[in-house]
């Protein structure tokens, strides 16, 4: 093991996960595996999750104070937005686009649509209602959302992120805007608890390996039949099919065309923070590894992924998106709906809002597709259909997620001349990288 490059590890990681937990299911298992192998995934998680919120307060304090005046921080934010904006709406075009030309929903048979929706509505019921308390709220509540009125509360909430980040780029601003003498130990602290809980992400990767390997063994046992699977054949097959371009033939010609760097650079920089994505499900538990990879493997500059990314993780979801907008028209094909070329433009603002609205963490996406379903005119109770298939779904846009977020990376520090050469820190020392 000592040898191998950490993306190996996490894979052997995951493979013998699934091995062992198909065995697990053979051999009648599965309650051992979930009482005493589930555990350590979700300790794993949450240790991840643990130190996204400090390391988001952290970076993005460290990253706009390093930018020392306004107008750079206005120009790299605009940037930013700009390219996460325009990637999403690729990715939404390219979800409509196959799942128009395909049409896998008009394939669903009758009795099997109608199976679907009695098996799932009593779980999907929850999150409908959940998604349908947001939709109520009205026009302007997004904006009312991302002001908290009270910043603990902000912190201690999985969905609030965008809150943290209002605040801490407040606090950010506020700090380049002070004396410099009293700004100093301030930002001299947060650039401490940055270092700190780098050397976090360190030992706890170093868990990683195992952690996947419980995660997708407890993954195997928990699964719905393979028939369900079946069923929903062709629309998980849409789905993958667009986050595969977006992310095989996209991003990697994105990154060569703006930045000149190979594909083979970028996806072996990338790969464990994919890696790890794929196994969570979740942006926010990415994140400090993605941070770490796109900064010591893909050579982008503090100043940009202390910025971009935590941003990023939270707002710009391409995986998200695209699911959204084929998820949409599937279930509309389901019920023998005709979506018109306006309600189709208009699932791309809606999914680009949903996307934005969705939170780092699983099933997110599924929650915030009431809102596209709602605004297209597309039965609500629909989300049963594709209950089934959505957790290996969730896990592959969440790699598509991450990894458009590197890209971006890569793209604003290029344009701000800030992408250098990689530099390995002493994690490697711990798990002697490629
Ligand atoms: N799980 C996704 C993420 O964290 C969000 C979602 O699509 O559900 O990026």
């Amino acid at each position: 093991m000592i040898s191998l490059g950490l993306h190996w590890k996490i894979l052997i990681g995951m493979v013998v996960g699934v091995a062992f937990g198909l065995l697990a299911v053979n051999v009648g298992w599965g309650e051992f595996v979930v009482d005493w192998i589930k555990p350590f995934g979700t300790i794993f998680i949450n240790c991840l999750k643990l130190i996204a919120i400090p390391l988001i307060v952290a970076s993005l304090i460290k990253g706009i104070t390093d930018l020392k005046d306004i107008s750079k921080l206005s120009a790299m934010g605009g940037r930013t937005i700009g390219i996460y904006v325009g990637t999403t709406v690729l990715a939404i075009v390219i979800g409509l686009g196959i799942v128009n030309l395909v049409g896998p929903g008009r394939g669903l048979d009758e009795s099997t649509r109608d199976s679907l929706l009695n098996d799932f509505a009593s779980d999907a019921g929850a999150r409908i209602d959940a998604a349908a308390a947001q939709r109520e709220a009205g026009p302007l509540q997004a904006l009312v959302d991302l002001v908290p009125d009270n910043i603990v509360g902000a912190a201690t909430s999985n969905g609030n992120m965008l809150q943290v980040i209002f605040f801490v780029i407040c606090f950010g601003i506020g700090l380049i805007l002070i004396d410099p003498k009293k700004a100093k130990p301030v930002k001299d602290f947060f650039d401490g608890v940055n270092d700190v809980i780098l050397k976090l992400i360190d030992l706890i990767m170093m868990a990683a390996p195992y952690g996947v390997f419980a995660l997708l063994a407890a993954l195997v046992v928990d699964a719905p039949s393979t028939d369900l699977f079946m069923a929903l054949l062709y629309y998980s097959l849409c789905v993958l099919a667009g986050l595969g371009l977006m992310i095989g033939v996209v991003y990697p010609a994105l990154v060569k065309v703006f930045t000149g760097r190979s594909p083979g650079f970028f996806f072996k920089g990338i790969s464990p923070a994919q890696l790890l994505a794929f196994s969570t499900s979740s942006s926010a538990a990415t994140l400090p590894v993605t941070m770490e990879r796109v900064e010591e493997h893909l050579g982008v500059d503090e100043e940009v992924t202390s910025f971009v990314l935590p941003i990023g993780a939270t707002i710009n979801m391409d995986g998200t998106s695209l699911y959204q907008a084929v998820a949409a028209v599937f279930i509309a094909q389901a019920y023998g709906m005709d979506l018109d070329l306006m309600t189709q433009l208009g699932i791309i603002t809606t999914a680009l809002a949903a996307s934005i609205g969705s939170a780092a963490v699983p099933g997110a996406g599924m929650v915030m597709l009431v809102i596209v379903l709602g605004q297209a005119g597309i039965p609500e109770a629909g989300l049963a259909l594709i209950f089934a298939v959505d957790r290996p779904l969730d896990m592959c846009r969440t790699v598509a997620n991450v990894t458009g977020d590197a890209t971006v990376a890569m793209l604003v520090a290029k344009s701000v001349d800030k992408l250098g050469e990689p530099q390995e820190r002493k994690i490697d020392d711990f798990y002697k990288a490629e």
